[in-house]
């Protein structure tokens, strides 16, 4: 593949397969993406192609500001919209993942926001994931994935979308990012997990509470951060 988005395509390919091999993906409803701020272009999964034909030449490549396609014969994923609206408002987010992982899509469909229980959590996510709010008639009917980026930043707000790296979309499912794809795929990993320990703590216990901040705290910063001291050293 003599192109200048090799890598980048290449890095889309794996993650959009890893977030199969995770068992995230139901059906085809699943797409990964990764951003180059420095090429001003996105990498993102085609539209309705099978994982088991899919190769790293079918990855569409998009210019982020006019979200026109640069490289590839696919159609892009109808999900697009979605991806490029949260990589053009937020320029710390550099890949995107969303599924309908079963667990995580429970928490969205009952639209509840999944609480910080325990260390698990924490780890990945500074606090509760949020759910976004419900899209209008008029935005349904209209630019619906463009909006439904549009929903997602607001949940966002003026936090710092690498603190809690995944929100629930109402009625929909999950979305999770990260600073690379890499980091989003273990973000929809962790995020699955956790929603569906999430639930089963709430059927031993109704009344779970939310862990201590100092302990949420504690666990994001030791793995996330300048003084991360999690792992083995870079
Ligand atoms: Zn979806």
């Amino acid at each position: 593949m003599a192109d200048g988005y090799r890598e980048l395509r290449g890095a889309v390919f794996a993650a959009n397969l890893e977030v199969v091999g995770a068992g995230l993906v139901v059906l085809t409803f699943g797409n990964a993406s990764a951003c180059d701020r420095g090429a001003g272009v996105a990498a993102i999964k085609p539209s309705g192609v099978s994982y088991a034909e899919l190769r790293p030449e079918d990855i569409v490549v998009l210019d982020l500001a006019s979200g026109e396609t640069i490289a590839g014969d696919r159609r892009p994923s109808s999900d697009t919209p979605t991806h490029l609206e949260l990589y053009r408002r937020f320029s710390t987010i550099g890949g995107i993942v969303h599924t309908h992982s079963a667990s995580a899509t429970a928490w969205a469909q009952a639209r509840r926001p999944i609480p910080c229980l325990g260390t698990t959590h924490a780890d990945h996510f500074r606090g509760e994931i949020p759910v976004t709010r419900a899209l209008t008639a008029a935005e349904i009917a209209g630019d619906y994935e463009r909006h439904t980026g549009d929903a997602i930043a607001e949940t966002i707000g003026d936090g710092d979308p690498l603190e809690v790296p995944a929100a629930l979309v109402a009625s929909h499912g999950p979305f999770a990012w990260g600073a690379s794809v890499e980091e989003a795929v273990t973000n929809a990993v962790a995020l699955e997990a956790v929603a569906a320990m999430a639930t089963e703590t709430f059927s031993l216990d109704p009344e779970a509470a939310s862990a201590d901040p100092v302990l949420i705290d504690r666990h994001f910063a030791r793995k996330h951060g300048p003084g991360a001291y999690y792992g083995q050293p870079r």
